[in-house]
């Protein structure tokens, strides 16, 4: 599998046009890093083909190198020292997207409170 997750930028409302994101998934992206970029980027727009349903006026690759967590924790928060209080938080911990890094900040808000009340 090329790609686990494609975003409609449109339906978001962060574009006005029709634009798409199609993340690679970690095992693609390792093996094409160092590679051909636009040719990586054919074979995830290849890969989407179906999905997209419509051609493919302009494209542009970008790879981030820390996108994703490689692991993540169960804990929603790592809780590493009480006093003064000292929180690990982020999309590692909940689960790697938005929603995770949220309810992560939101464990790490009521730990800190927890621990100064
Ligand atoms: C291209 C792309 C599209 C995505 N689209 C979606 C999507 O549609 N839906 C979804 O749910 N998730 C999406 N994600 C995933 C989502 O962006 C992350 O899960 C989320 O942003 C993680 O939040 P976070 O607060 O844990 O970390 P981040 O958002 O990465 O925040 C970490 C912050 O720490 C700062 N920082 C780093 N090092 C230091 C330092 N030494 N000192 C001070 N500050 C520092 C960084 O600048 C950054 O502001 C996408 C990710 C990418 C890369």
């Amino acid at each position: 599998m090329v790609s686990r997750f494609r975003a409609d930028n449109q339906m978001k409302g962060i574009s006005a046009k029709p634009a798409v994101t199609i993340h690679a998934t970690h095992a693609f992206s390792l093996e094409h890093w160092d590679g051909d970029r636009p040719a990586s980027g054919r074979l995830l727009l290849e890969a989407a083909a179906e999905w997209l349903g419509a051609g493919i006026k302009t494209f542009q690759i970008h790879g981030w190198r820390y996108s994703k967590p490689m692991r993540v924790e169960t804990q929603a928060c790592v809780i590493l020292n009480q006093f003064p209080p000292l929180v690990l938080a982020g999309d590692a911990f909940a689960g790697p997207r938005v929603e995770g890094a949220a309810l992560s900040g939101w464990a790490a808000a009521e730990a800190i409170l927890k621990s100064t009340s």
